[in-house]
């Protein structure tokens, strides 16, 4: 089949405008398609947590971002407890609060600065299979389908996703939670604290700001669940607020409302042959926690570099099938999480919200716990398998290391490639020789006899310490995850 780009994206959310940038940066040839005719204004997701700030940092994007929001460095949980987020081990240790669309926004400008195709008006209708490539149809401005041929298609189309439903791909699970009003409103009184939320067992209210003057309210009163379709009243959440947190606080100029109900379903393949799905188009669950996000654009951070090694040809052998064995574990473990946070937020009966406030002020106040449920919903906590007898780093999160250079570590993955790093003298100046295009080998700026090689996404492939460490087994790890030397098929990167 001859191809008209290597790589289809379908959807242009979170999920899709990382990946498309990241492909597009590692010079593959691809093309997001998106239905809609202009970028999206819709708030949705509100919360940015720590792991995506540093997914964003490792591509240039963070600090534009947190400018245009508002760092909060507690996540209230209900009546007085708190989990402290001010120590998380990471350049950004709070979530910040930013309406989805300035994620996006910040996300294109990066795409299209790396030379994205973005086609908004192209709707994905179809799609069919074949050995060597993958057929779409695709309908622009109401004209006939027409047919574009890709190597690869990635479905970043969302939770009631096309291609997924193309492939025949079941997508099981149960809805939990119904009419949960959102709104977006002035104050006239700001609450105490930034972030603002309990529940009396039969109501649950959040508040949060923007940073621009309007806030973000959540609402939800068990006994009263309308149909999704049905409007939403600026007294209707104002009335729950009082009864869930006290106070109402004033709220006034609603700019938007609207009314949602949330599943828990997950895909159980992310790939099927040549066709992939990322974000909400494979996994989705209740809003607690703000994790759809966030997931959703780690999912893309983690399947780019690997789709990119597998088209040019240096990917090595199952490398991409990582991406299914990483990601739906994440995934699940995101809706197992989500979903305990809210049934624990919504579902008490009202003589057992003492007991759960508690239970939550308990949690937020035992260091190892605290720790846990911190690093759970930052993302910061997250690591993946590696296999037996590995170094005990290998599969986790890197640490943003000052480099002897002077910069950080994160800044040292802007390029899109690889970093070999290691403390001073434990590797060869030209131990990457014929890597250059792949492979940064940079020492770090404190003594240490670790050499670690660390992936495009900021987790790390293989480590060694000692003095054992040498250099034909740096290169046989060279070899191992980045191919051969010089690989010819291989494109000079550079983020
Ligand atoms: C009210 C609300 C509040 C939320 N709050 C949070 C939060 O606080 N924190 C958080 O992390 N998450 C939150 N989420 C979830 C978050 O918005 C999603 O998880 C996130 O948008 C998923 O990103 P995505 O890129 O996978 O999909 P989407 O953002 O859904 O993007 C899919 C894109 O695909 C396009 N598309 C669909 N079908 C086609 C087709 N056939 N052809 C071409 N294009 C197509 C759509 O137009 C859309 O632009 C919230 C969601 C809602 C609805």
């Amino acid at each position: 089949m001859i191809f008209d780009v290597d790589v289809i994206v379908v959807g242009a959310g979170p999920a899709g405008l990382l990946l498309t940038g990241d492909l597009a940066e590692a010079g593959v040839s691809c093309a997001l398609l998106e239905r809609r005719t202009e970028r999206s204004g819709l708030t949705r997701a509100f919360t940015v947590h720590a792991r995506t700030l540093e997914e964003l940092d490792a591509r240039g994007m963070a600090d534009e971002l947190v400018a245009l929001g508002t760092p909060l460095p507690e996540l209230r949980l209900f009546a007085s407890a708190a989990l402290d987020l001010s120590r998380l081990p990471s350049r950004f240790p709070y979530l910040l609060i930013t309406p989805q669309y300035k994620t996006e926004q910040v996300l294109e400008e990066r795409a299209t600065r790396m030379g994205a195709d973005i086609r908004y008006g192209s709707e994905v209708t179809g799609l069919t299979q074949h050995p060597d490539g993958v057929e779409v149809k695709v309908r622009q401005d109401g004209n006939p389908d027409r047919v574009v041929r890709a190597g690869w298609i990635v479905g970043t189309d969302g939770m009631r996703s096309t291609v997924r439903q193309a492939l025949g791909m079941p997508f099981p699970g149960r809805p939990v939670v119904r009419s949960v009003m959102l709104a977006e409103v002035r104050l006239t009184q700001p609450p105490p604290s930034a972030f603002t939320v309990d529940s009396t067992g039969d109501t649950f209210a959040l508040i949060a700001p923007f940073g621009d003057g309007f806030y973000r309210v959540i609402a939800w009163a068990r006994c009263d669940e309308p149909s999704q379709d049905a409007p939403v009243s600026l007294d209707e959440v104002s009335e729950v607020t009082r009864r869930a947190i006290g106070s109402d606080y004033g709220m006034h100029d609603p700019r938007w409302m609207s009314r949602f109900h949330s599943d828990e379903r997950q895909v159980p393949r992310y790939r099927d042959g040549l066709v992939l799905l990322a974000g909400d188009a494979a996994h989705v669950h209740s809003p607690a926690g703000g994790q759809g996000m966030n997931t959703s654009i780690q999912d893309a951070a983690n399947l780019g570099w690997k789709l990119a090694a597998t088209v040019q040809g240096w990917a090595p052998p199952g490398l991409l099938d990582t991406y299914q064995a990483e990601r739906h574990a994440v995934g699940q473990q995101v809706l197992r999480n989500s979903g305990a946070l809210l049934r624990i937020a919504l579902k008490p009966s009202p003589a057992l919200v003492g007991a759960r406030n508690l239970l939550a002020l308990a949690v937020t106040r035992i260091p190892f716990l605290a720790k846990r449920l911190a690093g759970a919903i930052s993302g910061v906590g997250i690591s993946y398998p590696a296999p037996p007898g590995a170094h005990p780093l290998a599969g986790k999160r890197v640490a943003d290391l000052r480099l002897a250079d002077g910069r950080r570590l994160y800044e040292a993955l802007r390029g899109g490639r690889f970093l070999l790093a290691g403390g001073p003298g434990t590797f060869p100046a030209d131990v990457a020789t014929g890597y250059h295009d792949r492979v940064e080998a940079t020492p770090i700026a404190h003594a240490s006899s670790t050499v670690a090689l660390i992936r495009p996404d900021a987790y790390i492939a293989w480590a060694a310490t000692g003095n054992t460490v040498t250099a034909p087994q740096i290169r046989d790890c060279l070899a191992h995850w980045c191919g051969s030397p010089a690989h010819p098929a291989a494109q000079t990167a550079g983020r």
